[in-house]
């Protein structure tokens, strides 16, 4: 099928599905998450087979997808992510009347979604793009990722299936498969109205310029990962220099490395403890069992871009990594804060069980590497209580770089809930207004419309006067359920 036939369809479906009763997309996700779970040992074995991704996480993954499809089915289902929003006419008025003024969010169309190679479930086929960009009324065109093909025709027949049995169009979910071309191809597409990617810098911005040049923009929601940085403050680290180092080495090698939330710079303060916070950190990373990564092309990736920085003006070596051609063994290095300051190239993402280690020596210094990071998913602050507060002016320029600050705990671990954000000004993603996990995700697909004076048989239920879906909506400024 050509990518226009693709298109056309795609269109056709948005016709009817943009009209589907929210209940009814709330229990195509439910159905999808269903089938999901039959297809039981063959997609974990499948993915394994693919990824390299030990069957016990793929197994959490798993899990993880079938939670967010049932997030966003109770999400639709409820209502009230439409934001109904109601003026009431005020006929007498004056100097002028004001007319009667229903605004909602109303879905975009269909849909380009990038699969991600590190979560051949949790960021593919049925992953949280498709599953909020469904829930929100769009059509879905996926690209899927070449790391795990086979995973993601098992997920599409889950999907097709799911689509079958709940009475909808097939065209509601659409495969494609094919490289970087066929990728430019589908955001060029002028029926496209909105792109959601995961996964390199390069990648994704090489689609978002794509997208600006189209005669008609579209909004990119891509996110292209960080450094996540973890700044260490002086107190917490001479009580716990060796627990600390402990956590971070844990957070650096989780899944190999390969989380777009894998802390790649740690701040610790030049003090009696450094030494010894080093060699823990060290040892642990080299001590710890060795995994193989996604594949070859991310491995040599991975050992290219370590030996970039460690070649980099200032950087001492505490860690070389042995080289291998899909095992991921770890890495750690350090420079000093005032060397890190000098060099940008020192802030890119490597993808793999790497980190940085820039020591300063006051809270000064931090301030200064806070206000030269660039946009971050997560920014990390470990303190004792009483410093952590001390430390507030830090915090107030660390919210203004990233998606999530954390006060203690790691990086690593994205809660799929309601208040989470997994996004983050740029490098980190190309629209910083927006997550690309948990509730909120819903919202790029939707774009505000008012309805002005609309005859009331026109409205749909959200903005009719007896409330029929019984969502929460502002009446004339005020949050409630009642009728008009
Ligand atoms: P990627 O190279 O960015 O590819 C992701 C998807 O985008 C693939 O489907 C790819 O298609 C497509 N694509 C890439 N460049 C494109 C372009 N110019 N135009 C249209 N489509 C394009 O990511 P990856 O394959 O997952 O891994 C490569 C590197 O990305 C890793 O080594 C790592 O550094 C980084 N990464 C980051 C994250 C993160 O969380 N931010 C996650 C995974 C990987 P083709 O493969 O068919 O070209």
């Amino acid at each position: 099928m050509s990518l226009n036939q693709v298109f056309d369809k795609a269109a056709e479906a948005f016709k009817v599905y943009k009209k589907v009763a929210a209940s009814e997309k709330a229990n195509l996700l439910r159905t999808i998450a269903a089938e999901i779970e039959q297809l039981g040992d063959e997609l974990l074995q499948t993915a394994h087979q693919e990824s390299n991704l030990p069957l016990a996480r793929l197994t959490g993954e798993r899990g993880r997808t079938v939670s967010q499809l049932q997030l966003f089915a109770s999400l639709a289902d409820e209502g009230t992510w439409t934001e109904a929003t109601i003026d009431t006419a005020l006929p007498d008025r004056q100097p002028a009347p004001r007319p009667d003024l229903r605004r909602m969010l109303v879905p975009l169309g269909p849909v380009v979604i990038f699969g991600a190679s590190n979560f051949p479930f949790a960021f593919s086929t049925a992953g949280g793009d498709t599953a909020s960009a469904l829930a929100a009324g769009c059509p879905v065109i996926y690209k899927e990722h070449p790391g795990h093909p086979k995973t993601s025709q098992l997920v599409y027949k889950a999907i097709q299936n799911a689509l079958q049995a709940c009475g909808l169009p097939e065209a509601v979910f659409q495969h494609v498969s094919g490289g970087a071309d066929i990728g430019q191809e589908l955001v060029k597409h002028p029926e496209a109205k909105a792109v959601a990617f995961t996964g390199s810098y390069k990648g994704g911005k090489a689609i978002f310029d794509q997208a600006c040049q189209r005669p008609q923009p579209i909004p990119v929601y891509a996110e292209m990962g960080s450094v996540n940085p973890i700044f260490i403050l002086p107190e917490k680290a001479e009580a716990e220099s060796k627990q600390l180092a402990g956590q971070a080495a844990q957070s650096v090698l989780l899944g190999v490395g390969q989380f777009c939330t894998n802390p790649g710079l740690i701040f610790y303060p030049e003090n009696d403890t450094t030494e010894s916070f080093l060699q823990e950190l060290s040892e642990k990373l080299e001590s710890a069992p060795t995994n193989k990564m996604l594949h070859e092309g991310i491995c040599s990736n991975y050992y290219k871009g370590v030996n970039q920085l460690l070649a980099a003006g200032g950087v001492e070596k505490l860690l070389a990594p042995d080289e291998d051609v899909l095992v991921g063994n770890a890495a750690l290095a350090k420079v000093s804060l005032e060397q890190w300051l000098q060099n940008e190239a020192l802030q890119e993402e490597v993808f793999g069980p790497f980190t940085l280690v820039v020591t300063y020596h006051g809270l000064e210094d931090l301030e200064r590497a806070a206000e030269k990071l660039q946009g971050q998913l997560t920014c990390t602050v470990w303190g004792t209580t009483s410093e952590l507060i001390q430390a507030g002016s830090l915090a107030d320029t660390l919210r203004e770089k990233c998606g999530r600050l954390l006060f203690g705990g790691v990086p690593t671990g994205v809660e799929v809930s309601y208040a989470m954000t997994h996004g983050g000004p740029f490098p980190a993603t190309t629209d910083s207004r927006s997550t690309s996990v948990g509730a909120y995700a819903i919202k790029r697909f939707a774009r505000p419309v008012t309805f002005q004076s609309a005859p009331a048989e026109l409205l749909p239920q959200e903005l009719q006067d007896d409330n029929p879906l019984s969502i929460w909506r502002t009446i004339d400024g005020k949050l409630t359920k009642d009728n008009i």
